[in-house]
């Protein structure tokens, strides 16, 4: 029933049913250029997915050599050279926010290409399709097969079919724990049953999440349960690029059979409904732009395998946008895709993807390894000693960001005449500048007692941390120093 239909129903009849009983799709096998880029993308991310935590990548002695690594109980993040520390999530918050931007500018040059071809859940669709197809045949035969009722042959199919599906949730499931901790390691753990519990529970719930999802409930994540479509639906504008089926070329549609019997009466399609029967979402396009469409395009291949067939050109249904759409209506000849992709709003949003980005990079190379923070004693704030000299107490970190130990030195800015000793050593061994070891990858507290001549007013001053024999690694932090004069 149409929406004006729901509208125009009769005072007193009752509004019809909220909920729409599923109906399965039996999506036809399609071969063309879109399915090919469809089997590149789905072959990438799950290579990526998969391979990704059993990559090496040596760090030395001192630190994890997993290429990518989110290190929770040493709170790291680890990607190939670099190490994203707590402090520098700031770091994953630029790289989350080109994310988002970066799935803006696709949205705007080619509408919803990342439900199409790379988000996880038409990833895994994708998949379990192809394994429906495997072990049950094309549309035909899994329609049959459905329909048939429940004897040997379709039970001991769907049991083949269900263990197949359990498999690559279970391997979905369990490759995504090895981002967490050391793959090799945590994989004897878990086959062994010595692994943490936590493990185990992640497992479990993302094998029954992909098995259901990915298995049973496909399109009705796209059309019911994921918010993005009406994102993506808000973002595209009569110049964004999306699938289209031309109407004004297609319409009426016929038969072939009539087709040939009065050309002049029908337009190109005849009405074969292979777009339909490829549709991974069973929708039809002809019906216009739909939110269960997802854009990947197998319909156009569909078709143009159809126009070929008959001999007529490519492309009743095509990547095109509504502007461009209504321009060849008019019988204007359409823009080429790339020239259509490059607008004031694509750019701005590959303007500041790549802004962002480059940002970030700088911050990378830029950053330095070495930090120092301090918390002053404020109880007492300063201690008089016998001589008549002041002291304060301090409490550094020391932070040492490279994977190797290192000799920092320490000094004291802003305070004339003043010494400093650490709480592991005695008021003898005070001078104007210390020297620490730092181990590797590793912040370090350190207790320090700053004395100043007596007579020193209160006043600023600062640490000054530098790695040895390594110019411009360096921090420095601002303190205040309190005498009794204030
Ligand atoms: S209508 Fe075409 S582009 Fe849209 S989901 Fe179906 S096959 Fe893909
Ligand atoms: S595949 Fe092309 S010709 Fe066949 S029904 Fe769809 S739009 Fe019409």
């Amino acid at each position: 029933m149409t929406q004006d239909q729901q509208l125009a129903r009769k005072p007193g009849t009752p509004p019809p049913s909220l909920y729409a009983k599923r109906e399965p799709v039996f999506n036809r096998r399609i071969d063309g250029r879109f399915r090919r880029i469809k089997w590149a993308v789905m072959a990438l991310c799950l290579a990526v997915y998969w391979v990704t935590p059993w990559l090496r990548w040596d760090r030395g002695a001192y630190a994890p050599d997993q290429a990518v690594l989110i290190d929770l109980a040493h709170r790291r993040f680890y990607m190939f050279g670099i190490e994203i520390w707590p402090h520098e999530f700031y770091f994953v918050a630029g790289l989350l926010i080109m994310a988002g931007i970066g799935l803006f500018l696709v949205t705007s040059a080619v509408g919803r290409a990342w439900c199409g071809y790379a988000c996880p859940q038409t990833v895994w669709t994708d998949l379990f399709q192809h394994v429906d197809r495997l072990i049950d045949g094309d549309r035909n035969q899994r329609f049959r097969l459905y329909k048939a009722p429940w004897g040997p042959s379709k039970i001991a199919r769907r049991l083949v079919k269900w263990t197949i599906y359990l498999a690559i949730s279970f391997a979905t499931g369990g490759a995504w724990i090895f981002y967490f901790a050391d793959a090799p390691t945590l994989q004897r753990a878990f086959w062994t049953g010595t692994a943490d519990p936590v493990a185990y529970a992640t497992v479990a719930v993302l094998t029954a999440t992909t098995f259901v999802l990915g298995g049973f409930m496909r399109e009705q994540v796209c059309i019911y349960m994921c918010p993005w479509p009406r994102i993506q639906t808000a973002m595209t504008d009569e110049k964004s690029l999306t699938v289209t089926y031309k109407d004004w070329r297609g319409e009426p549609r016929g038969s072939l059979k009539k087709a040939l019997k009065a050309p002049d009466a029908f337009g190109d399609c005849i009405d074969c409904n292979q777009c339909v029967a490829v549709c991974p979402t069973g929708i039809d396009i002809r019906e216009g732009a739909q939110v269960g469409c997802i854009t990947c395009a197998l319909c156009i291949d569909a078709c143009d395998r159809v126009m070929k067939d008959v001999g007529r050109p490519r492309g009743l249904i095509d990547y095109a946008t509504l502007e461009d759409a209504q321009a060849e209506k008019a019988g204007k000849p359409p823009t080429p895709h790339l020239k259509l992709i490059w607008r004031p709003r694509t750019i701005a949003y590959f303007l500041a993807w790549s802004g962002i980005g480059l940002g970030l990079l700088f911050l990378l190379g830029a950053r330095v390894h070495t930090e120092v923070t301090v918390a002053k004693d404020r109880n007492p704030p300063f201690i008089v000693m016998s001589d008549g000299s002041i002291r304060n107490a301090y409490t550094l970190r020391l932070r040492n960001m490279q994977a190797r130990p290192r000799r920092m030195e320490i000094v004291v800015e802003g305070l004339p005449g003043a010494v400093m000793w650490t709480g592991d050593t005695a008021r003898q061994q005070a001078s104007a500048r210390l020297l620490r070891m730092v181990p590797a990858d590793a912040t370090q507290p350190l207790r320090v007692y700053v004395v100043a001549p007596s007579g020193t007013r209160a006043r600023d001053f600062a640490f000054t941390v530098q790695a040895v024999g390594e110019p411009g690694e360096a921090d420095r932090s601002a303190a205040t120093f309190d005498t009794p004069e204030g």
